[in-house]
């Protein structure tokens, strides 16, 4: 178990998996700074009723280039020298299609854009806060502790695992933005090894969330008090891996 991070950002924590997470993490009295997300901060509110003075909810469109250098902006001057230990990319869209010749090229881009494409930039943007927080321990030790990303991902992201096509759902389009964002977090991970920050993706589980349904297998608490406990547990050894919520690996 590292200690806890100092500041964490999630992103679409206004509902679902990534309010979860931030009210999993206000329980880590450790924690300095939560910057949690919400594309519209005033309808946001079940975050806003969270009452903790560490918690700063602040707006973020992960499709926006501006939206993204605003937050960083604002996170830099909350961290100040201390930099971001964690960024949990969760926020995510599943896309709804119908027929057989669907996927068309502009549901394909949305979903990549959002649930691949924009990980990568709010990674990218968040990199000098991250390198800050890696540069202020010595050795080469990685934890959450330390500088890490943190990206929610999907077992239908598998292709090793993928049997079963789009059933399910319409899942062509978001099981391809899964896969490449797993490979994004393992490429992520051995760049940046040099400067210490760990890369992972994890995969929540079955959640009932608006995403999952009702149906789902898992809770969001069950979901997420799992993922919080895994997150304390990174280390080296799993840099760069892809895993489910209790930590056990993932077939990419
Ligand atoms: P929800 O649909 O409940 O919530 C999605 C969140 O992402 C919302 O906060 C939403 O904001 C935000 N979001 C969507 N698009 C954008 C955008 N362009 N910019 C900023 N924020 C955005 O989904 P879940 O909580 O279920 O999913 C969270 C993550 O977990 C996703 O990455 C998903 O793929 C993954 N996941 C979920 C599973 C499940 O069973 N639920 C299973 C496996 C993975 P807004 O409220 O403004 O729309």
């Amino acid at each position: 178990m590292s200690p806890s991070p100092l500041s964490v950002v999630v992103t679409g924590a206004n509902r679902g998996i990534g309010l979860g997470l931030v009210q999993q993490l206000v329980k880590d009295k450790g924690i300095k700074h939560i910057i949690a997300t919400a594309r519209d901060v005033e309808k946001a509110t079940e975050l806003n009723a969270i009452k903790d003075p560490r918690l700063h909810v602040l707006p973020l469109t992960v499709t926006s280039d501006k939206s993204i250098d605003t937050l960083v902006s604002k996170v830099g001057e909350i961290v100040g020298s201390d930099g971001l230990n964690l960024l949990v990319n969760n926020a995510g869209i599943a896309v709804k299609y119908g027929s057989k010749t669907e996927p068309n090229r502009a549901q394909l881009t949305e979903q990549l854009d959002v649930n691949t494409v924009s990980v990568v930039i709010v990674s990218q943007k968040f990199l000098p806060l991250l390198t800050t927080a890696a540069s202020k321990v010595s050795g080469d030790a990685l934890s959450v502790s330390r500088a890490a990303v943190v990206t929610i991902s999907s077992g239908l992201g598998s292709i090793t695992e993928n049997t079963t096509g789009s059933a399910l759902f319409d899942a062509l389009a978001y099981r391809m933005s899964k896969s490449a964002v797993n490979q994004f977090t393992r490429t992520f991970a051995i760049d940046l090894k040099d400067e210490h920050i760990l890369a992972v993706s994890f995969c929540p589980g079955w959640v009932q969330t608006d995403m999952g349904g009702q149906q789902a297998q898992l809770t969001v608490e069950q979901s997420t008090s799992e993922l919080v406990s895994s997150f304390n547990k990174l280390g080296n050894e799993q840099n760069g891996g892809y895993f489910r919520r209790d930590l056990t690996p993932f077939q990419f």
